[in-house]
């Protein structure tokens, strides 16, 4: 029997790294985001090879993703995706710490019992601690709560975080589904702590467009987060895959969407799907993939904001050509009336915000 004795070459970052990126300022702070950010909700759980999931962020960090998104419940098993990241810094990363922001968060389920969920004290501060743990880490860069919660006083929640802060567990921190008018009270309430918030992260894409539509005072997400200083982080820009052409031809087996994972395949119905076969004729003129022009168009100029409204979108990939495909949408960010005219006209919602329930679920605690 023989043994392949053959040693992986120690990784080392691509000394280029800084030279193809775009750094966003993320609201009224002094820290700057990639444009175009990592998440790891899916594929870099258990289920997915240690392998691909280095290949994964090695690439990305080598074109400047300096930001990895994560989540106490992303896995599968939830929890491993930290894990699994954990492992990736401590092996091949370790010396580069200052060089990344790397996030979690806590508020969606994550263990049974009454302390597992929401925004409790008790919750935050031990899932922050478990979160850490895991990825081998004395402190994340940004902790977010990852969804209102109607059950919990805001200010219980808004203690937590500030004292994290203070704590040193976070160097920032954020909120993450949160409607209009609940960011505004949030981000006032932490201003006058001393604490202010630094970012909100909310599903935003061609197809999902909630964030541009007017509240309850009329005002926006957009337009809240920009008025009270907050950046904004877009997730799923990509739809989870809808916006690109992964599905135009079928579901293909490895897909998220044959996984029965968030992607759900009534989500790709006839109408979803001739609408983005429209879109993709569009990015096609424009000479980019859909992918890239879904991209581009979140990161693009929104008028009176400027173009610094979204600091970063925040993809998925379950594959380093995927990373490729998408971070080569910062070649074109620039779009004439006409191309968001086509765009305006051939896209309507598909009905893919999974989130919107989240959001509803809390409103501005003066109004309740
Ligand atoms: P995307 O909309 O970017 O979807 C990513 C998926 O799209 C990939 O897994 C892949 O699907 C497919 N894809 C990506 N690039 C390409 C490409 N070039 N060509 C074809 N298919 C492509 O974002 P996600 O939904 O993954 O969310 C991104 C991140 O946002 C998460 O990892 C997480 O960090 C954050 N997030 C936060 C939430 C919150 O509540 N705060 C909720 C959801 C996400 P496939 O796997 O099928 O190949």
């Amino acid at each position: 029997m023989t043994f392949d004795r053959t040693v992986p070459a120690p990784y080392v970052p691509a000394t280029s790294r800084y030279e193809g990126m775009e750094y966003r300022t993320v609201g009224r702070s002094g820290l700057k985001l990639p444009a175009i950010s990592l998440g790891l909700w899916h594929n870099f759980g258990d289920d997915k090879p240690m392998a691909t999931q280095r290949q994964i962020i090695h690439r990305a960090f080598d074109r400047g993703v300096t930001h990895f998104d994560l989540a106490n419940n992303y896995g599968p098993p939830a929890g491993s995706a930290e894990s699994n990241f954990g492992r990736i810094l401590r092996e091949d990363l370790k010396s580069h710490r200052d060089e990344l922001i790397i996030s979690s968060k806590a508020g969606w389920n994550m263990w049974s019992g009454p302390y597992g969920f929401g925004g409790s004290r008790k919750y935050l501060m031990s899932s922050l601690d478990q979160s850490l743990e895991r990825l081998g880490l004395d402190y994340v860069d940004i902790f977010y709560h990852h969804r209102p919660d109607p059950d919990t006083p805001l200010e219980e929640t808004l203690y937590a975080l500030r004292d994290i802060v203070n704590s040193g567990k976070a160097l920032y921190v954020g909120i993450s589904s949160y409607g209009p008018e609940l960011t505004a009270e949030a981000a006032e309430f932490m201003a006058e702590e001393g604490c202010p918030l630094l970012i909100h992260q909310p599903s935003y894409s061609i197809v999902n467009r909630w964030v541009e539509e007017p509240g309850e005072d009329e005002e926006s997400l957009l337009e809240s987060a920009v008025d009270n200083g907050l950046g904004v982080i877009a997730f799923s820009p990509l739809a989870q895959g809808l916006l690109t052409d992964r599905y135009l031809k079928g579901v293909p087996a490895d897909s998220r969407a044959a996984a029965g994972k968030s992607l759900s395949e009534g989500m790709l119905s006839q109408e979803n799907l001739a609408m983005v076969s429209q879109l993709n004729d569009i990015a096609s003129e424009r000479g980019q993939t859909l992918a890239q022009m879904a991209l581009a168009w979140v990161l693009r100029k929104q008028g009176e904001f400027g173009e610094q409204t979204v600091a970063s979108a925040l993809v998925g990939a379950s594959s380093v050509a995927q990373l490729d495909e998408n971070l080569a949408a910062l070649d074109n960010l620039e779009f004439s009336e006409a191309e968001l005219a086509a765009i305006d006209d051939a896209a309507s919602d598909a009905g893919i915000n999974i989130w919107a329930g989240a959001t509803r679920s809390k409103i501005h605690d003066e109004k309740n």
